[in-house]
């Protein structure tokens, strides 16, 4: 995918934020800043009745901070822990990949706009702050994944 369509979700994301100042039952929340950046997000978790993970942030700082906070909680929300934790793993990886990760699709979604902020050491942390604030948050309000080791 191009540069240019990648440039093109992020800004959507910026200037149309889903998951801003959502109203949530929220059960933790955690801030986070990149003073590199002067990026600040602040990520509320919450549980649905079925289960899945309800996503709420405010922040502000650059489009790629609030942009990548903004995809967040779409992709987030409405999943359980379980189903959140490939798609956390996978945007991690990407993250590191220094742009050599095809990044795929069918798991990130808009997410993949992010593929060339990974070639960018200086701004990786822009688009990470708002994912390692959903993880703070999903520990401190214990909605990780659980893991199951098997008895056989
Ligand atoms: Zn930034």
């Amino acid at each position: 995918m191009s540069q240019d369509l990648y440039q093109e979700i992020i800004l959507d994301h910026y200037k149309n934020p889903r998951g801003k100042k959502v109203e949530i039952a929220s059960l933790a929340q955690s801030y986070q800043v990149n003073p590199t950046c002067g990026d600040e997000v602040t990520v509320d978790v919450g549980q649905g009745p079925d289960g899945t993970l309800l996503v709420s942030y405010d922040g502000q700082g650059c489009s790629i901070s609030q942009a990548s906070a903004s995809v967040m909680s779409e992709l987030i929300t409405g999943k359980t822990p379980d189903q959140a934790a490939p798609i956390q793993v996978a945007f991690l990886e990407l993250m590191k990949s220094k742009g050599q990760l095809e990044p795929d699709e069918e798991v990130l979604e808009d997410a993949i706009a992010f593929a060339g902020v990974s070639k960018y050491p200086a701004r990786i942390k822009c688009a990470l702050i708002s994912w390692m604030a959903l993880s703070d948050a999903q520990i401190k309000a214990q909605l990780t994944p659980v893991i199951t080791t098997r008895s056989e």
